[in-house]
């Protein structure tokens, strides 16, 4: 899309939305037509989000169906197994049959529309027939991800009240097999549902449970390939999602058929604009929102092709993404910036040993990425060659809100840059005031779009109060934000992490992009911690690159460097350095555990539970810097 294209659009929305979106919603197929776009209220006394609320459509006629006729052999999915090459493509009319047997088989186990279905699953296939599967028959779906603990599928099953299971005998991850029916096992014991259905993966040895535990490639062969879709009304809900918890106890965010499909469709055309001619890869698990978005629903929905890799960026070596993106013939990489930061402490060559001129775009998403990683995703990966978005959005959101538009928007390296037509952002203070021009506040959404959560699932009022009402007619999304000369927006990193010394607010993404610039540091986490004078001083946690050692000397060197690049103000009080940080599952630093550390208070962690590796936080109670 270029400038005029992108600069008609926004015109075309801020002069009248209702039009504009009913003029979007054509990108999808309907049973009924909506004849109204949005109903949304933010305010208290008729609060809402309701979008083309008389509009009924199916999720996989959209992503399916309608494609049959002009692309039915065109590939859907490229399955790419841990082990480089154990994969296999499938065509859309493959895909197709597969759902449609999928959806008959959660029927004849006792499934309906409305049902909740949890789906806890490798980066199969079949984790996308599970999911469209539920989708064709008005079922809503739960995906808990494949890494999660017993007890944490336990807690979401409980939550959401799953009838069903879906999950495998085992996994595969990095050459390690993960017992996915076993923990799936324990937690039904803690929240038990009526039937499971379990996909074989390894064939490994597995419990079997008679009468309540179903074999797929079983229950495959005795339903039939063809399933009438369900007519659902635009509000229906499709899923249930947990936040990947980086603040505290996850929230179970709710989705609904019309406006999340419309949003994730437009969004992923607007900035990817794949073509016949691209092969398009998106890292994420589908067990969080990017996996839902853009690996399974927005691409199919526009007749694209989707990678799922059942892999990790480590396995068999650092240049897994690089090698395979070549063999598949990737055109367009979206991946996170925890990623890119672990590969690129190991060196260029893993990089450059592979021939990547055919890919022509580079996305990130789901924390701020520093310009030293930015600028290295560009040159190192892209060869300076393709553009690179910095998508930001949430579970919460649905899609993409600010991005670059590719063709329309320069870039800035470690800049979201601008909202999507119809986003509509607001910078405020503490005190709910506007700040207008350049200014660093917190990030508000003063208007609906389609792809907004509805509810926080089983509890009305936690999504109000949690979202609504600190500043009241606004969508907080409870990041800071910072907003330059040209109106581009820096993420600076979730308010409750904002650090403030002499009374200085300071975002934690300033200062840990400082830190990463130096040439030794492979990645930083700050937090505030008690300071008699400041009030609040700077505790940085920094892991160095592969084989550096750790030095009283290097310590210093960081401070002045931070000094230099940032100011005084934000020179770290305390560095701790970690051979590991603690992160969410999905991959985020969680600075809520980093800060009860600083504060000296090692016992107050509290729920550690979503960690990948639980392990790591031991290591730095013992590494404290007193
Ligand atoms: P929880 O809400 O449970 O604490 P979470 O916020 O990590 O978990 P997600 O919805 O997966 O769960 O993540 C959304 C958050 O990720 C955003 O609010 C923001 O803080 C961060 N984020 C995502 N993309 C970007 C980006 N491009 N730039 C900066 N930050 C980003
Ligand atoms: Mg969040």
């Amino acid at each position: 899309m270029n400038a005029q294209e992108l600069a008609a659009r926004h015109e075309a929305v801020n002069e009248d939305a209702e039009s504009y979106w009913l003029e979007e919603a054509k990108r999808l197929d309907w049973y009924s037509f909506p004849t109204t776009a949005n109903r949304s209220s933010f305010d208290e006394g008729d609060f809402g989000i309701r979008w083309f609320e008389d509009g009924e459509l199916n999720v996989t006629v959209n992503c399916l169906d309608r494609h049959l006729a002009t692309r039915g052999d065109r590939t859907a999915i490229i399955f790419e197994g841990d082990e480089p090459g154990e994969g296999y493509s499938l065509t859309y009319a493959q895909v197709h049959e597969e759902v449609c047997r999928f959806a008959n088989a959660l029927k004849a186990c006792g499934v309906g529309k409305g049902d909740r279905v949890a789906i806890y699953m490798p980066m199969i296939p079949e984790a996308a027939f599970a999911m469209l599967g539920c989708a064709r028959i008005g079922a809503i779906h739960s995906v808990v991800f494949g890494g999660f603990s017993p007890d944490s599928l336990a807690d979401r099953i409980e939550d959401c009240g799953a009838k069903l299971l879906v999950t495998a005998d085992e996994g595969v991850r990095g050459g390690k097999r993960i017992p996915l029916k076993d923990n799936a096992d324990k937690a039904l014991e803690k929240s038990p549902v009526e039937a499971v259905i379990m996909v074989r993966r390894t064939g490994g040895e597995v419990n079997f449970v008679e009468g309540r535990d179903r074999w797929w490639h079983d229950l495959r062969e005795e339903v039939s390939a063809t399933c009438e879709p369900e007519k659902m009304n635009a509000e229906d809900p499709l899923f249930i999602l947990y936040t990947s918890g980086s603040t505290g106890k996850p929230k179970g965010v709710m989705h609904t058929t019309g406006g999340y499909l419309l949003w994730v469709t437009a969004t992923f055309d607007i900035v990817f604009g794949a073509t016949d001619e691209d092969v398009f890869w998106c890292t994420a698990d589908v067990g969080w929102v990017t996996g839902h978005s853009y690996v399974v629903y927005a691409p199919l929905a526009n007749g694209a092709t989707t990678v799922m890799f059942d892999g990790v960026p480590n396995y068999p070596d650092f240049g897994r993404f690089w090698e395979t993106s070549n063999r598949l013939g990737v055109t367009i990489f979206y991946t996170a910036p925890t990623a890119l930061r672990a590969l690129m402490r190991e060196g260029d060559e893993w990089v450059k040993q592979h021939d990547r001129s055919q890919i022509r775009l580079l996305g990130t998403v789901g924390e701020p990425i520093n310009p030293e990683a930015w600028n290295w995703y560009h040159e190192v990966v892209g060869d300076g060659r393709c553009e690179i978005v910095d998508t930001w959005w949430q579970t919460e959101t649905g899609g993409m809100l600010i991005t670059p538009v590719p063709g329309a928007v320069k870039t800035k390296p470690g800049s979201a840059t601008l909202p999507l037509p119809g986003v509509y952002t607001k910078l405020v203070d503490n005190d709910g005031k506007e700040l207008t021009g350049p200014a660093e506040g917190n990030l508000c959404l003063t208007q609906s779009w389609p792809g907004q959560m509805r509810g926080v699932w089983g509890d009305d009022e936690r999504f109000f109060q949690t979202y609504f009402t600190t500043y009241p007619g606004m969508y907080f999304t409870g990041d800071g934000c910072r907003r330059d000369d040209d109106g581009y927006h820096w993420i600076t990193g979730r308010v409750d992490d904002v650090i403030n010394v002499s009374g200085h607010r300071m975002g934690t993404a300033e200062v840990e992009s400082a830190l990463v610039a130096h040439p030794k540091v492979a990645e930083a986490a700050v937090v505030g911690m008690p300071h008699d004078v400041k009030g609040q001083g700077i505790y940085a946690y920094v892991t160095l690159n592969a084989g550096e050692p750790e030095s009283e000397e290097l310590r210093q060197e960081l401070r002045q460097f931070v000094r230099k690049e940032i100011g005084a103000i934000a020179s770290p009080d305390a560095i701790q350095f970690a051979p590991a940080l603690p992160k969410t599952r999905s991959g985020k630093i969680m600075r809520r555990i980093l800060r009860k550390i600083a504060e000296g208070e090692p016992d107050k962690v509290g729920d550690v539970s979503t960690l990948a590796e639980p392990a790591v936080v031991d290591a730095l109670i013992k590494g404290a810097q007193a």
